[in-house]
């Protein structure tokens, strides 16, 4: 997501999606998916919450087979990317969580619905805005690092003052988040190669020869490659899926108390 720059292809969404745009208590008083994600992974997260975005919309009967990876990027800190999505000057977009540095996390549209994120994506996906930024701004003055390049222990990233162990405590949520919706949808558990192909006519427009096509876990850059590198080359792919993993077949050793219970529930909802 880049809050900083207006994407005139959003807008057009926009502009079809205004009237389907539903008012925000209807929002608060649905507590969206956040119940049952608490209950059934019982993850001791220091916040958890669900604060309705301004801009939703129906999927049209669309299943969910795709969860979109962004990071926030110009609006760099978590609370802030939450305040953008319920701003009534916001007509552009939304997610369906955010995540802070330090794994706390806000769910902001029900995932029966749609969230604005990543334009042709957003009706088969579930979007999820990562606090932190991508290597290789588009923004060659742009000094902004790449979040997934810390380590834990790591000098924490300068424009983002939540306190954390590098990218551990958000990438431990996000695959708390993955699991539960790789059940509940069946979203395949993989992370697909390829991306959309585009190229500008005579006039430097983007024209779209082929839309990005493909289910489980995709980059935001994969969809959107003439505009959007998030989450960057840098983003763990292979270790959100092995902790994805970990988490919906645990080795019975490694089984830890306060997740045997949720654990449980998640193995017989998928036996
Ligand atoms: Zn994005």
């Amino acid at each position: 997501m880049r809050i900083t720059r207006f994407w005139p292809a959003i807008a057009a969404a926009t502009a079809m999606a205004l009237a389907a745009t539903p008012n925000l208590s209807a929002f608060e008083s649905s507590g969206g998916d956040l119940p049952d994600l608490a209950n059934t992974l019982n993850k001791p997260w220091q916040e958890f919450q669900f604060k309705g975005a301004k801009n939703a919309s129906s999927r049209n009967g669309a299943g969910v087979n795709s969860i979109v990876i962004h990071t926030t990027e110009g609006s760099g800190v978590y609370e802030n990317t939450i305040n953008w999505f319920r701003n009534s000057s916001n007509n552009s977009n939304s997610a369906h969580f955010v995540i802070a540095r330090d794994g706390r996390v806000t769910q902001m549209v029900d995932s029966s619905r749609r969230s604005w994120h990543a334009t042709y994506y957003n009706r088969r996906s579930i979007g999820i805005e990562m606090s932190g930024f991508s290597f290789g701004h588009s923004d060659p003055n742009d000094d902004k690092p790449d979040t997934w390049r810390y380590e834990v222990g790591e000098i924490p990233d300068p424009h983002d003052p939540t306190p954390g162990d590098g990218y551990r405590s958000n990438l431990d949520t996000l695959a708390q988040i993955v699991a539960f919706y790789v059940d509940k949808y069946n979203v395949p558990l993989v992370h697909p190669t390829g991306e959309a192909q585009w190229h500008r006519n005579s006039e430097g427009d983007v024209v779209i020869d082929s839309e990005y096509n493909q289910s489980g876990l995709v980059a935001h850059g994969q969809i959107q490659p003439w505009s959007r590198r998030d989450p960057g080359p840098e983003f763990p792919w292979d270790e959100l899926i092995s902790r994805t993993n970990a988490i919906l077949v645990p080795e019975p050793a490694t089984a830890s108390l306060f997740l045997g219970a949720g654990l449980l529930f998640l193995r017989r909802r998928r036996a």
